[in-house]
């Protein structure tokens, strides 16, 4: 089986890791502004915007470790990626004291570790990560610490993904939570903390774009284009959804039917768009795709009659001859010719002349199995390409083919046709096989016309009789 290697377009894979780059130092500046209202006591700045649940400070300190470790892990030198992922197992570090702490109930704890003077001052605790923020932080700990290749790789993705479900989950509870109707673990996941995990997670999937999960995304096909499109909106649609539907109900005061009926005809009316989208390109790829074939075929056929052309045939020959060479496949040629066509056309002119050519491309069609090749040589010259048939075999299909011409019910009069069949040798060439055609042809020809003559076998087919020699006569 051909199996085709992955493509990916180059500018794409770049962008990821442009991406990724991008991601590492959002993450860092989001976090250190974090810090920095902890430091200095500035409630907004750990909120960043009013109102809302504080990023604990060992989280942001853990978002600056592992956006510092998601950009080390680009540098060549081995020394600094290093580096990064002792960063990362600090950030895993952190997630896994914390959920130490409370599993033993300790208090005051890590959470206490990063108080700044001033917030220690004013009786502002720095605050303890929920539980799945610090799950997700174990994770994104692992995630950087693993080393970037290919032998770790479902490790990573396993818990790529298990932050993915805790981010989501984050951002799907924060409007349930802004209503005031949860006290649950995910609810209570500050928003910026849930974008900062899931910008997290993806600037580090992104930094193996070539491998796993994004593999198809950076692939030059119509399947990478649709991920790339797709798998983002895909991801963050439900969350926005259930956002939407707890802020039509709590700040437009609907009831809870309408807010649904309107959450529906929100996320149908989406997905629908996603598919028709995604079927107008579908549908424009296969038009394409049968347009080219039809040219194709275009280039391949001969108008007035409908066989291959002479283009087709030189390529259906020279593949046969390989098959021949390199497999011993046998197979045979016929060549024929129109009897005194030159007095027919005079006879009852061109256009009459034209329409017999036609019902001669019927004849050899009907004649045919479907692996043969009926061609148009050259003006009303035709030759029949029959695989895995001796001379015997094609001796036989001239023999139907002098019958088919003589039974046809011509309007004019009754149009005949010569026949040379030749059985291609080993090793012979295009050339020696046509010529050995067209010698037995001339014969037939010179023999009287409406018949087929066998050409002389080549050395290894010697046989008894001698050639060329007349099939069938008139
Ligand atoms: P022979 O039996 O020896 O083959 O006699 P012939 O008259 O058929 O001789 P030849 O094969 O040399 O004839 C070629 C003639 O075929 C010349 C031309 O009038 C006719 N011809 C070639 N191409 C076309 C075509 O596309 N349309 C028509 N109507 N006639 C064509
Ligand atoms: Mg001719
Ligand atoms: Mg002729």
């Amino acid at each position: 089986m051909i199996t085709v290697p992955f493509h990916h377009d180059l500018v794409v894979v770049q962008g990821f890791l442009r991406f990724s780059r991008a991601v590492a130092l959002l993450v860092c500046a989001v976090a250190l502004v974090v810090l920095a209202g902890w430091w200095w006591d500035r409630p907004l700045l750990v909120t960043i915007w009013p109102g809302q649940a504080a990023m604990t400070a060992n989280a942001a300190i853990g978002f600056v470790l592992s956006g510092s470790s998601l950009l080390l892990s680009q540098n060549p030198a081995p020394w600094w990626s290093g580096f990064g992922r002792w960063l990362s197992l600090a950030v895993l570090a952190i997630g896994a004291v914390t959920l130490l702490e409370y599993l033993w109930m300790m208090d005051p704890g890590i959470d206490h570790l990063f108080a700044g003077p001033p917030a220690w001052w004013s009786g502002r605790w720095p605050g303890r990560m929920t539980e799945p923020v610090a799950v997700g932080f174990v994770l994104l700990g692992g995630l950087g610490a693993l080393p970037l290749v290919r032998r770790w790789l479902y490790l990573r993705e396993g818990l790529a993904i298990g932050l993915l479900v805790i981010s989501m989950s984050g951002l799907a509870s924060y409007g349930i939570a802004l209503v005031g109707k949860s006290g649950m673990p995910f609810g209570r996941m500050p928003i910026h903390t849930s974008l900062l995990m899931l910008l997290a997670t993806l600037g580090w999937l992104c930094v193996t774009p070539t491998l796993g999960l994004t593999r198809v995304a950076t692939a030059d096909t119509l399947g990478g284009a649709l991920a790339r499109r797709l798998l983002l909106p895909a991801l963050l649609l439900p969350a926005v959804f259930a956002f939407v539907f707890e802020l039509l109900q709590s700040w437009l005061g609907l009831s809870e039917t309408l807010a649904f009926v309107l959450l529906a005809l929100f996320s149908g009316g989406a997905v629908a768009g996603l598919v028709w989208w995604v079927a107008n390109l579908f549908d424009e790829l296969e038009r394409q795709h049968r347009k080219s074939i039809l040219l194709r075929n275009d280039a391949d056929t001969d108008i007035l009659t409908g066989l291959a052309n002479r283009r087709a045939l030189d390529e259906a020959l020279a593949s046969l001859l390989r098959g021949q060479r390199e497999h011993d496949a046998m197979f045979s040629l016929l060549m024929l010719d129109l009897d005194r066509f030159k007095s027919f056309n005079d006879d009852f002119g061109h256009l009459v002349g034209d329409q017999v050519l036609r019902i001669t491309g019927q004849l050899l069609r009907a004649a045919l199995r479907p692996s043969d090749m009926a061609a148009r040589y050259g003006g009303e010259e035709f030759v029949l390409l029959l695989p895995d048939t001796d001379l015997h075999g094609a001796s036989e299909v001239a023999a139907r083919l002098l019958d088919a011409f003589r039974g046809f019910a011509w309007p004019q009069r009754t149009v005949t046709v010569s026949i040379g069949v030749a059985q291609a040798a080993a090793g012979e060439t295009t050339e020696d096989l046509i010529r050995r055609a067209d010698t037995a042809l001339y014969d037939a020809k010179h023999a009287g016309r409406d018949q087929a003559v066998a050409a002389i076998a080549l050395p290894q087919a010697v046989r008894a009789e001698t050639f060329p020699h007349a099939i069938t006569g008139p």
